[in-house]
This record gives C-alpha cells, sequence and structure tokens, in this order.
C-alpha cells in the first residue's frame, strides 16, 4: 500500500466537484493517505467529505513515500519547505495560474494516481540555495527552490549590493536589489528581472540586477558549486531579504553566505514530462 502525504493551500474556489473526486480516487486506490489538517477543514467547509481512513496531520508524516501538492507554484514552495531534506517525490496538481512547478490538471488526476500507484513517474532532481548568516531569524528555513532576492527596504533609496563568489570580488550591483536564483526560479522573479529561462536540471545559479542603475549590469549564470557572499549598502541602513518570498528585514553590512543545499527537492512529473512543452504551453514560447 503507498504511503501518500497531500497538502495544499486554502483558497481552492471554483474546485470543490473536482477536489472531491480527487479524494474519492485517493480512497479507491490502494492508498495509504495523510492530509494536512488545516486542507482538510477548509474541504470540509466547502462540502467535500473526506474519509475517516485519512489520517489528519500536521507535521510532516514520516511514513510518507510520495507528497502531493493542491495549489500554484507558491503552494509547491510551501510544501517543499513542510517536506524538508526528507528527498520525498513532490508531485503538483495547479489549481493556481500558469503552474511550472505545480504543472498538472486535476483532470489529469485518475491517470496521475496510476502513476504515483505504478512508480512510473520521472523524478527531477531540483537544487536549492542555503543561505548562512549571522543575521537569519532564529526559526527561518534558510533554503530556496526559486531564489533569494536582497531588496531595497523601507526606503525609496538605491541598494549596493556587494557580491563575491568563491572568496573573489565580483561586482557592486546599484540597484534596486539583486535575485540570485536557481534554474527552478528562473521562470519566477529572475524573468521578470530580465534573466535567463534555464533548463530546470542544470547544474547553476544565476544573479540578475532589479533595475541596475548601469548599462553594464547584465544577468550572469555561474556554477550551481559556487559560493556567493552579499552584502548590501543603502542610505536607509536596512534590506529586505526573501527566500522563495518569504523575507526578514537584515541590518546592511550582514553578509549572506549562499551556497548549494546538500539535499535537493525531488519532482516527479509524468513519464513524458517535456521541458520544451512545458515551455510552449504555459508561456506560450514562440507564438507570434
Ligand atoms: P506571490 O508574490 O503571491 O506570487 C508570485 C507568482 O510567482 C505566482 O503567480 C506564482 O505562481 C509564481 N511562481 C512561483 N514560483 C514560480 C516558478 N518557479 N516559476 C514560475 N512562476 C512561479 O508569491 P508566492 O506565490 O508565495 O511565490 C513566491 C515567489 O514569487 C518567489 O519565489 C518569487 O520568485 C516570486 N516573486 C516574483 C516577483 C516578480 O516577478 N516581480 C516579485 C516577488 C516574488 P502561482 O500563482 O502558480 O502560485
Amino acid at each position: 500500500m503507498k504511503r501518500i502525504a497531500i497538502s495544499g493551500n486554502r483558497h481552492q474556489d471554483g474546485y470543490f466537484p473536482e477536489l472531491q473526486q480527487l479524494v474519492n480516487s485517493l480512497a479507491l486506490r490502494d492508498f495509504s493517505v495523510f492530509m494536512r489538517r488545516r486542507l482538510a477543514d477548509y474541504l470540509r467547509e466547502n462540502g467535500v467529505q473526506i474519509p475517516d481512513a485519512f489520517q489528519l496531520v500536521e507535521d510532516f508524516p514520516e511514513e510518507a513515500q510520495c507528497v502531493i501538492s493542491l495549489g500554484g507554484d507558491g503552494t509547491f514552495l510551501k510544501v517543499a519547505q513542510w517536506v524538508g531534506n526528507r528527498e520525498i517525490p513532490i508531485l503538483g496538481i495547479n489549481t493556481g495560474h500558469l503552474g511550472y512547478l505545480a504543472s498538472y490538471s486535476l483532470k489529469e488526476t485518475d491517470e496521475l494516481l496510476g502513476i504515483i500507484e505504478g512508480d512510473r513517474g520521472e523524478i527531477e532532481r531540483r537544487a536549492l540555495l542555503e543561505v548562512k548568516s549571522n543575521a537569519l531569524p532564529s526559526d527561518f528555513w534558510p533554503y530556496a527552490l526559486n531564489e533569494v532576492a536582497v531588496l531595497k527596504a523601507e526606503s525609496a533609496s538605491m541598494v549596493t549590493v556587494h557580491a563575491e563568489i568563491d572568496g573573489g570580488f565580483l561586482a557592486d550591483y546599484l540597484a534596486d536589489g539583486l535575485v540570485v536564483s536557481t534554474p527552478t526560479g528562473s521562470t519566477a522573479y529572475n524573468l521578470s528581472a530580465g534573466g535567463p529561462i534555464l533548463q530546470p536540471t542544470l547544474r547553476c545559479v544565476v544573479l540578475s540586477p532589479i533595475a541596475p542603475h548601469s548599462l553594464t549590469m547584465r544577468p550572469l549564470v555561474v556554477a550551481g558549486t559556487s559560493e556567493i557572499s552579499l552584502r548590501a549598502t543603502s542610505r536607509s541602513d536596512y534590506c529586505r531579504v526573501s527566500l522563495d518570498g518569504r523575507s526578514f528585514v537584515m541590518k546592511c553590512g550582514e553578509e549572506l553566505r549562499l551556497s548549494r543545499a546538500s539535499f535537493s527537492v525531488m519532482l516527479m512529473r509524468r513519464p513524458d514530462a517535456n521541458f520544451a512543452r512545458l515551455l510552449r504551453s504555459k508561456l506560450l514560447w514562440g507564438k507570434r
């Protein structure tokens, strides 16, 4: 019997009939299901019947062999944090916007559950960035699947982000901020900052300044093994640091040390997954 954990966001308006079907399909198959309690409460409040056989959990169930994330890419990021360093495959079913990480639709549910049951999913190892710094708040999860961004805070002034790579000076970025993105995050904030789209399984990191006050500052792709050190200065003495959208305010001058995390997020894809097809369908790549 496969043990499946399921988590999701609490903004699923318009999807409740399909979500009931998903719950029914899970119950009919040979699965043992651990549903996040807050998701179960939300679904019940909206008329979805949750079988008594489902175990409701708050902490991640250590028995789980596979995880379903229900929501958009933002939800997938939160589910990745829930799974932590366990390297358990996560399948994203999309009820959000475009859906790069959560790329499947509720209409495919039965097929997807068949893939999980038959162990036929393709697993892509997705790299994360780890941040080390004295400035990290004590309970802050120091990993990012998309990106680490250093941003101006509390003022309209620019920040200057002093960047070093592997102990050598790289540049002082005078800008609204600097996005250090994984290949997974390349279609997120990095893309808005003018950075390149990277094939998600590449081993590299991209540094993309946000509105740089210089014509020579361009996005830069460096090796995934790079150790990156960042230090911000600003007229306002403070900057904001964001990891996948979770952020804190940091005093300027503190150092952030970024490197590749020792574990990966295991993203589950259909066996026929194809990055180029995803780009064409989600980004309308090449459409005129
Ligand atoms: P949010 O600000 O509410 O939403 C950010 C948007 O980014 C959502 O539409 C989300 O998709 C999408 N997204 C997240 N990861 C993505 C990925 N890997 N590829 C393509 N699109 C992606 O915040 P959130 O939902 O908590 O997500 C946090 C992420 O927002 C950050 O990691 C950062 O990349 C991104 N962000 C982007 C900008 C910008 O582009 N100007 C500014 C701030 C933050 P769904 O709707 O499917 O959830």
